[in-house]
């Protein structure tokens, strides 16, 4: 009989003892069904144990260890044990965190299935030189087997008809469909692109580092061919053997990463990992990833966490978005777990951007990072975008616009080139208001406005999600003269309908969005060249290739100038960069006017220099001076209650239980948070830092132990390590 140490999904700082009559440490990371309470739950096999600090009658039987899946690998519970105690979070939380759903639950069955591959076959070879033109999607899928064989994902990706021809082609005997070995096999490259000169030596430079762990920040602008970087690297990853790991921030981003990746590996399995994806297709994405059989692994932050038994290569591209941090439950750096991911693997890291996290920066310029820059656009021709301020105080804005802005897309319209407006706030008006008696649509459930939606006739809260219907009358005085005041996306959307009623206008953002396969619809609409004026929130901000788009307008970056968040600054030039990105990728020169109060600050300065690395300096010892992260390491204690009193209570007695700070650590006083009360909870905060991380680390294991031993009920509070938001 042994004790089976077990990780449940519980927000308790602990593991579970039950005994179980067959087992052995080949089970340790298996999952196991255990008895919890009056029902089953799964849980993870962390320990085996001979004894336990429990009773031998309270200890309880394990039901069934779930073999037909795999155990997780040491190096795996490394990893989730690493990231229990650097975010102290419970293990268990921090396992089921990564686990695709089905694996969390009891009753799912498991197997995994087998991609399968396709090969041409010798009367196949003979019949592609006789195939009729008109056969375009035969011939394509013969093409690209008479090339190397390929996997079934990456034919069909290649065409909507793909299944069809694809049987018809078995049938007939030219094509053979297989089953590859689970092994990831080392598949062909397509070469497509001669590297330039900048490419080739950033390759060189990587590969002169040698194999082991190393962390490459790859600066390079918008347009550069990073990504061209990467295939190579993993090229060469896939021919010793090895799996390469590669996040990106954003769903959208996956599925023309995907096509990519498909086209330039044709016989390579690769999948794809993100919560866009069924459950099924998530486990059997996990699945093959751990059995070594998927080569690349694509997806976002919560690919993290695949198991990968022969990783060699991660990649983040993007490295500085914000959405590689989680903001609830286990508040984790997706890009700070590659790193360390990478060195306990022992392989290399590259983390990709135009605009590098200062934190990222800071590392490539002290030199624990190495630096490789890419300066020049890829393409030959294609300019960088000009960069100039519009002074609104200087014009008279005809509905938020400036005459120069008005003037441009005027222009592009003439020329039939694409422009986009690029407003960060969605809805038709920020806030619904009465001008009699000052009322404003505010939130019940928060301090927050609440948003018109013209479209659907509502008011929406962006925080909690709450909605009502626009009233007709102030609810206040009973004034039926109500006006939405400022500007949202819809409402930009109609300004310029009235303006150019010509031009075909399309407005992405969240809310058009909303629908699966939309976005991907409305790439192609913009692609396809079926719309003039793109009415973009940073949604369209990101990676996404417009050739024909030579103008982009930026109305209310303001405001985030003088913010009180001292991150704010580098979150907009970071925004900005990529959104002026978008702007003349090809044989297209593209101009970026930025509507704006204060045209000569230094922020719009840089851009317009196209200078980040001068003006990361400037932050870089601003924050020095502060005392703000790079320079110091922080982590936030949360509290939400029914009032904010309790909240802070909590957070005082928090400071207590903490007892003296160590040297070099400051508990800074609680305060209520910028949005105090959202969902009906109240919410207040205190800051811990210090410069030692290892200093603040130690303080925080003990701290939180002691937090986790209160016998608190009406009070929720998480530790934040790393906070990007306060
Ligand atoms: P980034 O990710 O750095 O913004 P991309 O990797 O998307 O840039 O590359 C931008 C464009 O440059 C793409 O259309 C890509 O095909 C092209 N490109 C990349 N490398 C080369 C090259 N060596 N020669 C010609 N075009 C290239
Ligand atoms: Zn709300
Ligand atoms: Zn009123």
């Amino acid at each position: 009989m042994s004790i089976l140490h077990v990780a449940l999904d519980l927000p308790v700082p602990r593991l579970f003892d039950y005994c179980c009559a067959e087992t052995s440490s080949a089970d340790i990371g298996m999952r196991v069904l255990v008895p919890f309470g009056n029902k089953q739950m799964v849980g993870v096999i962390v320990a085996l144990a001979d004894t336990s600090e429990i009773d031998s009658e309270k200890l309880k039987s394990a039901v069934r260890i779930l073999r037909e899946t795999p155990a997780l690998g040491r190096d795996w519970l490394e990893l989730v044990q690493f990231c229990s105690d650097y975010y102290h979070r419970p293990l268990g939380e921090v396992i089921f965190n990564g686990l695709p759903v089905q694996l969390r639950k009891p009753g799912a069955t498991l197997t995994l299935k087998q991609a399968a591959a396709y090969r041409l076959s010798a009367s196949g070879r003979e019949a592609l030189a006789q195939l009729p033109a008109r056969a375009k999607v035969k011939r394509a899928l013969l093409e690209a087997l008479s090339r190397s064989e390929c996997t079934e994902q990456a034919l069909l990706a290649q065409s909507q008809s793909a299944k069809q021809a694809l049987a018809e082609l078995s049938t007939a005997g030219w094509i053979e469909r297989y089953q590859p070995s689970a092994q990831a096999s080392a598949g062909g490259f397509v070469e497509k692109l001669a590297l330039n000169a900048e490419q080739q030596r950033v390759l060189r430079q990587i590969e002169r580092a040698g194999p082991g762990y190393g962390v490459f920040l790859l600066h390079g602008i918008t347009g550069s061919g990073k990504t061209e970087i990467y295939l190579r690297l993993i090229a060469r990853t896939l021919a010793t053997g090895g799996q390469t790991l590669v996040l990106v921030p954003e769903i959208s981003l996956t599925p023309r990463l995907e096509q990519e990746f498909r086209e330039r590996f044709p016989n390579t399995p690769l999948v794809s990992l993100h919560s866009g994806l069924a459950d099924g297709e998530r486990t059997q994405h996990w699945l093959q990833a751990q059995s070594g059989a998927a080569a690349i692994v694509l997806g976002t932050r919560l690919a993290v966490f695949a198991p990968l038994p022969k990783l060699a290569l991660i990649v983040v591209d993007e490295e500085q978005d914000a959405s590689f941090k989680q903001q609830d439950g286990v508040r984790y750096s997706a890009r700070d777990v590659a790193v360390f991911r990478a060195r306990q693997a022992g392989i290399p890291i590259v983390l990709g951007s135009a605009t590098p996290a200062l934190e990222t920066y800071a590392h490539a310029l002290s030199g624990r990072y190495q630096l490789l820059q890419l300066s020049q656009r890829a393409v030959p021709q294609a300019q960088l975008p000009l960069v100039r301020t519009v002074d609104m105080r200087k014009h008279k804005l005809d509905d938020g616009l400036a005459p120069a802005v008005l003037e441009a897309l005027q222009e592009r319209l003439a020329r039939g080139e694409q422009s986009l407006v690029f407003l960060n706030r969605r809805g038709y008006a920020p806030v619904l208001m009465c001008p009699a008696c000052d009322w404003v649509s505010g939130c019940k459930r928060c301090s927050t406005r609440m948003v018109v939606h013209l479209a659907d006739k509502r008011l929406r809260c962006h925080h909690c999600g709450a909605s009502t219907s626009i009233p007709r009358h102030c609810p206040n005085c009973g004034n039926a003269d109500i006006h939405p005041l400022g500007r949202g996306t819809q409402r930009l959307e109609a300004t310029l309908a009235a303006h150019f009623p010509q031009a075909r206008i399309l407005r992405v953002d969240r809310d058009s969005t909303r629908n699966k396969g939309s976005f991907s619809r409305m790439l192609e609409q913009i692609h396809g060249g079926r719309a003039d004026i793109l009415v973009g929130t940073q949604i369209l901000a990101k990676g996404h290739d417009f050739p024909n788009l030579t103008l982009v307008a930026v109305l209310n970056a303001d405001s985030a100038l003088y913010s009180a968040d001292y991150r704010a600054p580098e979150r907009l030039f970071a925004q900005l960069m990529q959104v002026a990105g978008r702007a003349g990728r090809a044989d297209l020169a593209g101009e970026v006017l930025i509507q704006t109060q204060y045209p000569r600050h230094p922020l719009y300065a840089a851009l317009a220099q196209h200078d980040y690395a001068g003006f990361a300096r400037t932050l870089l010892a601003e924050r020095e001076q502060a005392g703000f992260p790079p320079y110091v390491f922080e982590a936030v204690l949360r509290a939400d209650a029914e009032e904010l009193i309790t909240a802070l209570e909590f957070l005082r007695q928090a400071v207590t239980l903490a007892g003296p700070s160590p040297p070099g650590v400051t508990l800074y006083d609680p305060v209520p948070m910028t949005v105090t009360r959202l969902a009906e909870r109240e919410r207040a905060h205190l800051l811990a830092q210090s410069q030692s991380r290892k200093a603040l680390q130690a303080h925080l294991a003990a701290w939180s132990a002691k937090l986790h031993a209160l016998p608190q009920r009406t009070v929720r509070w998480h530790l934040d390590v790393d906070p990007i938001e306060f």
